[in-house]
């Protein structure tokens, strides 16, 4: 891969890739079709990652389905799917891992302390094998596309880093590989993350500024679902993450919550009406 990519450039060609664990649903192939249009070359990586997984987290069960994958992958003009494997990845001997600092303590790195350095380092990896001009991540993980943006700015990585929107199921239930885990009787609760977004969106349209006020009630609602436990409910500045107490700015509520087994993130732009910085 890594000597394709320098025949790629020497032929000039721009190489946009989008990183992935596989499973691809349309939220993936958005982000596939956005890379398609800014570069020349289309790069998809499918690998379950397994450095950023904590003993007793989901590696093992994580779905997989390359077929199906490559399929999805040459529908929407992908040129070079690439499939590494652990031993490829992480040789006998492997010791050396990309930490992010603050930007990783917070929301998923409280619950997940490992899953960020796993992250970065991957992403790097990747970013050193595939060697692409750009990059495409989704505003679904939007933690993660905050910190990959911060450390390709730190480590001068010189790769444009293109935030895609998140897609969702009609019902508003954000795509995701692990939706898969979801039986029927547990799709209302998972629609309660969704909801609780759209409720607050709501109370800061309706002129309510107090964070801590729109997260109880989007905590509330969440809890009012059976078989729903709260991991993090959070309003952050959007590139910061530091937590913010009035939404008199453009904010991000972010949360996380375990339906049943499953857990599931969700985010949305809060007030981003109101002026950027007030004076
Ligand atoms: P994953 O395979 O879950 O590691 O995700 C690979 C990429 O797809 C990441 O950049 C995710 O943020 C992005 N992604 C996952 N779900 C969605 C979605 N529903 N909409 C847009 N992008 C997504």
């Amino acid at each position: 891969m890594q000597s394709r990519a320098h025949q790629l450039h020497r032929e000039g060609r721009r190489i946009a890739f989008v990183p992935t664990m596989g499973f691809l649903h349309t939220g993936h192939l958005s982000l596939m079709r956005i890379a398609r249009e800014r570069g020349d070359i289309l790069v998809i990586s499918i690998f379950v990652n397994p450095t950023q997984f904590a003993p007793g987290e989901d590696f093992e069960a994580y779905p997989r389905d390359m077929p199906r994958d490559l399929g999805l992958a040459e529908s929407v003009g992908t040129d070079i799917v690439f499939t590494p494997d652990n031993e490829m990845m992480y040789a006998e001997g492997f010791q050396t891992y990309v930490s992010p600092e603050n930007l990783s303590r917070g929301m998923c790195g409280k619950s997940r302390p490992i899953f960020f350095r796993g992250v970065a380092t991957v992403v790097t990896k990747l970013f050193n094998i595939v060697r692409p001009d750009i990059a495409v991540f989704g505003e679904k993980d939007y933690q993660q596309l905050v910190i990959i943006r911060r450390m390709v700015r730190d480590l001068d990585f010189g790769i444009e880093i293109v935030g895609g929107p998140t897609v969702r199921e009609n019902d508003g239930l954000a795509m995701s590989s692990r939706n898969a885990y979801l039986r029927p009787d547990q799709r209302a609760a998972a629609l309660s993350l969704y909801q609780a977004l759209q409720l607050s969106r709501t109370l800061v349209k309706a002129g309510e500024r107090q964070a801590d006020k729109i997260i109880a009630a989007a905590k509330r609602h969440i809890a009012s679902f059976d078989g729903t436990a709260i991991d993090y409910v959070v309003i952050v500045d959007p590139e910061t993450l530091d937590d913010m107490t009035v939404v008199d700015r453009p904010a991000r509520m972010a949360l996380a919550v375990k339906v049943g087994a499953t857990r599931l993130i969700d985010n949305m732009a809060l007030g981003e009406d109101l002026a950027d910085r007030p004076a």
